[in-house]
């Protein structure tokens, strides 16, 4: 697509024009997200769009035989999902010529990176009755360590979504990780871990109230740290910018996403830990979907129900203002096999019911639920890990589509698609749910 576009006030540019055209080619799955991504690289390239060229017009590689800049534009995107080439002209400038357009750092990445590894390493015990007595933070598993992931680990390897900084590549990427660092967080002192957990680490799931409820606790736990320190990164990365510009705009709506989210958890983690303190275990609602087989995934997460199964509208999480519903869901060891295991806390839970409800009808529908909850994981749940053998005998145009569904929901300049539990992933896992536990009627 392209813009007509003249420099911003206050730019950096090596060179001064009177006007521009913005062409952009953008690797996307739908006109809207490309707009919206085309947009925000311009304006972080310090112009000013003064008319949109609404015509998107999609593209493929043959369409540039021939045409140097076009092919060389296209293989750019292709290969870091956007590329964005400027023409520009002035009655100053007497020969056509080509040159990178350099654009002033506004933020300081260096102090940014130094930062982020000791947010990092930051963790606390979220023991609602820690103190001075949590002296030792542990590397605690929020995926059920004994069973789960050993059972699907090799040599004590399982793969995760990779957590290094790849430079300007963006694309998702999967590699071995121990087990014993896979998927741990630092939410617990080593004598509150031990002393909340022992009914879930170290027996498989029967199911009982109380083990379900702890599953789901230790997701909130997870997400709590996570979000805290994904709120941290995210204000000191906005605070590396010495001046106003489209990608600090960005990382201040980042941030109050993430406030709000992590408010919300903090008073649904408050009323876990009431009951908790009451010992009362019967305020969590579940569906335990048993699978015989052995496993080839472990996962453990949580997410705001804002679709159904169906596209069905359930809640705006744009809205800041309203109390937010939320489900958990976790791969739990049972005694035959293992369990898919879906828990939501009692109050404030019409939404989950609503949910769940669907997933229901997918079954009544003949759709295959396997496939649906499958969706459900790589869509909402980056803590997942993968059994080696699984992974390496996935055929890769599996492993694209998991790429490219992953890297759909994680980038906060593509829309979300009201259908993303609908559609997408079918028969790629090879579940098969025999048996459902529930407390519910
Ligand atoms: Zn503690």
């Amino acid at each position: 697509m392209t813009f007509d576009v003249v420099q911003s006030l206050d730019n950096s540019h090596n060179v001064s024009i009177e006007g521009a055209q913005a062409c952009c080619w953008i690797k996307a799955k739908d006109q809207e997200s490309a707009f919206i991504k085309a947009k925000f690289l311009v304006e972080c390239d310090e112009w000013v769009i003064t008319h949109f060229n609404m015509e998107i017009v999609e593209v493929n590689r043959s369409m540039f035989t021939g045409r140097h800049t076009g092919l060389k534009q296209y293989d750019l995107a292709e290969l870091n999902g956007t590329s964005v080439y400027y023409v520009a002209w002035s009655e100053s400038i007497e020969e056509e010529s080509e040159f990178e357009l350099k654009i002033k750092k506004k933020s300081n990445l260096g102090l940014y990176y130094k930062e982020r590894k000791n947010i990092l390493k930051k963790g606390k015990c979220l023991h609602f009755d820690s103190g001075e007595a949590c002296d030792q933070i542990i590397n605690a598993h929020s995926i059920q360590r004994n069973q789960s992931l050993n059972q699907i680990a090799r040599n004590g390897h399982v793969y995760q979504i990779s957590k290094k900084f790849h430079g300007p590549d963006l694309s998702i990427k999967y590699e071995l990780e121990g087990i014993n660092k896979a998927s741990t967080f630092l939410g617990f002192c080593k004598k509150h871990d031990n002393e909340i957990f022992e009914p879930i680490d170290n027996r498989p799931l029967t199911p009982t109230n109380e083990e379900v409820f702890l599953y789901a606790y230790r997701s909130i736990c997870r997400e709590i740290l996570v979000k805290s320190n994904a709120l941290d990164l995210s204000i000191s990365k906005a605070c590396s910018f010495s001046q106003d510009c489209a990608e600090k705009k960005l990382i201040e709506n980042i941030i109050e996403g993430t406030s709000v989210g992590l408010a919300n958890l903090l008073e649904i983690k408050g009323q876990y830990d009431n009951s908790i303190k009451l010992g009362n275990f019967t305020d969590v609602k579940y569906v335990i979907f048993h699978c015989k087989e052995k496993p080839n995934l472990a996962f453990s997460g949580l997410f705001y129900p804002d679709y159904d199964f169906y596209g069905g509208h359930l809640q705006n999480l744009a809205d800041l203002n309203e109390k937010l519903s939320l489900l958990t869901f976790c791969s739990a060891p049972m005694l035959n096999g293992w369990g898919f295991v879906i828990a939501w806390y009692q109050e404030n839970s019409g939404i989950c019911d609503v949910f769940i409800n669907s997933l229901g009808q997918i079954i009544n529908d003949q759709h295959s639920v396997e496939d649906a909850l499958f969706r459900l994981v790589i869509s909402c749940c980056e803590n997942h890990a993968f059994s080696p053998l699984w992974w390496e005998q996935l055929d890769i145009s599996s492993k694209e589509l998991i790429f490219n569904r992953i890297t759909e929901v994680i980038d906060p300049l593509t829309p979300i698609d009201p259908k993303y539990l609908t559609k997408g992933l079918e028969s790629i896992i090879d579940w098969s749910f025999e048996n459902v536990f529930t407390n519910i009627h």
